[in-house]
């Protein structure tokens, strides 16, 4: 994932503010974002190569890539761990080789991985479904 992937990334994302305001979005950012590889450049001054999945955040839109963190019961979560990113990789992380691992040279599989790859949200079902008995 880079910063030229924006748009792509943007037309993924859900058209629903992922926090409900600053006081919820800047402890994730910090827990999750401030020791994060792909936000490391605007860390050091070079905001425009920044994270764009903080960008689409920014513009209230929650990006797919951010998957619901720990819920209670009670649907209560922590600000920290509220969604979980699939792209974090730690700025000291040694190997920054995408997960899952792409197959290997020369390796057979069973099935192609392409219609099956990529990140999918959950959808409520529309209002007035009536549910199968
Ligand atoms: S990849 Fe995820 S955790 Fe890393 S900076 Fe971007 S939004 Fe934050």
């Amino acid at each position: 994932m880079t910063p030229d992937d924006y748009d792509a990334l943007e037309a993924e994302a859900a058209d629903e503010s992922a926090f409900a305001n600053g006081d919820e979005s800047y402890p994730w950012f910090a827990a999750n974002c401030g020791t994060c590889i792909h936000d490391k450049p605007a860390r050091e001054g070079r905001d425009g190569d920044g994270c764009p999945l903080i960008l689409i955040a920014l513009i209230g839109k929650r990006p797919a890539q951010w998957l619901d963190g720990p819920r209670t019961p009670e649907g209560l979560f922590a600000r920290a761990t509220q969604y979980v990113c699939t792209e974090q990789r730690g700025e000291e992380e040694p190997d920054p080789t995408p997960r899952p691992i792409p197959d290997l040279p020369g390796q057979g599989v069973l099935l192609p991985r392409e219609p099956y790859t990529g990140h999918r949200m959950l959808t409520a079902l529309p209002e007035h479904t009536e549910t199968p008995a």
